[in-house]
């Protein structure tokens, strides 16, 4: 069924695999299946091995592709198998221009991995257009990119870098996990891959670990399809299933968690004890008007920094509703520490290059009342003040 008349939302629900089309079934049957029966010795059905083609993980594949505007869309067992296997389009001798601010697990991909494979890469600020240029190279093959980025929420101009690509033959990248394809759509803007860590906003409820990319055309779905039966990190057919479930309620998910997120980057924004807030949705962020013209919103993560370590140890110690972890994107808000955690990979010296301070927090905003957490907020930076107050030296 073509939906191209539905909206977003929508299409959520009513896709090609609403039901199932032998038994009307509304949710899509796990197939455990690891091999399936050939009827025919000369001809081989549709199915043969479940690491090439599942009919569950061939549904998730269907319905990413058809949100994110691609050709095809394949699952993996978690963001960075995803995006590891993009890579594997790369050859030994091949350059990438990559973000500087970019998920931990990659940089280390990037950095520890690739380079071994003689795939060399560049990291450049990839809001400076004429850094990005200068940073080619003539064997440059791939420009890497994530936006808004992680953790400072620096927006790339997914069009800017797609255009300066394909100038040069290269394919363009985009982690678009931050926003999903809700908000932003990176291969109608230029890109050629698109990868989620399905772990976060797709699933949306911190229960499973996966990965997700799609391709724009036909040619690169081929080779990308090719790597991934090769190199055989595929969702398990269970995990498929819960990113289904949890895709149908993305839009009223990250819509609330957003109208969230700008009440609380409001509100950091004013406190006379976070010096910094990052958060696309704010009129002074550097890039709003590239945000506002490439997506549909800001999203629900911002990061917010603290006077100094010692109070972020006193904020977080005092903080009781959000989860004081690793991963972003839940129904439950979720406050995490960069340097400690998603860039603990990078080593301090290139946390502080790109200004990833031990003073700086992220936080994912999930379906709590938006008033709860600024309460919550409010109480942890009174501690912070009041021990501020104590003046250096003092018992207490
Ligand atoms: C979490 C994350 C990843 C890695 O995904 P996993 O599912 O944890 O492997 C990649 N990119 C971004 C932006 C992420 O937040």
């Amino acid at each position: 069924m073509k939906n191209e008349q539905f909206s977003f939302e929508t299409k959520l629900l009513h896709n090609r695999h609403k039901f199932d089309p032998t038994n009307g079934a509304v949710s899509v049957p796990i197939q455990h299946a690891s091999t399936f029966h050939q009827f025919e010795i000369d001809q081989f059905g549709k199915y043969d091995y479940s690491r090439s083609l599942n009919p569950t993980r061939e549904a998730l594949e269907d319905v990413i592709a058809e949100l994110e505007g691609g050709v095809k869309g394949f699952a993996f067992s978690s963001g960075m198998a995803a995006i590891s296997t993009a890579f594997l389009l790369l050859s030994s001798g091949d350059h990438v221009v990559i973000t500087e601010d970019v998920y931990g697990g990659t940089f280390r991909m990037v950095t520890e991995v690739l380079s071994r494979f003689g795939i060399e890469h560049t990291f450049v600020d990839m809001t400076n257009l004429e850094e990005v240029k200068q940073a080619i190279q003539p064997n440059t093959k791939a420009f890497y990119v994530e936006t808004p980025s992680n953790p400072l929420l620096k927006v790339t101009d997914i069009q800017a870098i797609s255009k300066i690509a394909k100038e040069i033959g290269a394919l363009t990248f985009v982690d678009n996990t931050f926003l999903t394809p809700l908000l932003q759509k990176p291969l109608e803007l230029g890109a050629d891959i698109v990868l989620h860590s399905a772990t976060k906003f797709l699933s949306g409820h911190s229960d499973v670990v996966a990965g997700l990319a799609v391709v724009k055309d036909e040619a690169l779905a081929k080779r990308l399809g090719f790597l991934q039966n090769s190199f055989g990190a595929v969702l398990g057919v269970q995990d498929c299933w819960l990113v289904l479930r949890g895709l149908k309620t993305l839009h009223v998910r990250l819509e609330q968690s957003q109208k969230s997120a700008e009440k609380l980057a409001e509100f950091f924004e004013n406190h006379p004890l976070v010096p910094a807030v990052y958060f696309p949705g704010l009129k002074n962020h550097p890039q709003h008007k590239v945000q506002t013209l490439q997506a549909d919103g800001p999203g629900a993560v911002l990061s917010f920094e603290l006077e100094n370590e010692e109070a972020l140890r006193i904020f977080v110690k005092h903080v009781k509703i959000p989860v004081f972890a690793v991963s972003l994107g839940a129904v439950e808000s979720i406050l995490s520490y960069p340097a400690k955690m998603s860039h603990a990979a990078m080593p301090q010296t290139e946390r502080e290059k790109r200004g990833i301070q031990n003073s700086l927090l992220r936080l994912s905003v999930g379906l709590e009342n938006p008033d709860d957490l600024i309460n919550d907020f409010s109480q942890a930076l009174e501690h912070v003040r009041q021990k501020q107050l104590v003046l250096p030296g003092e018992n207490v």
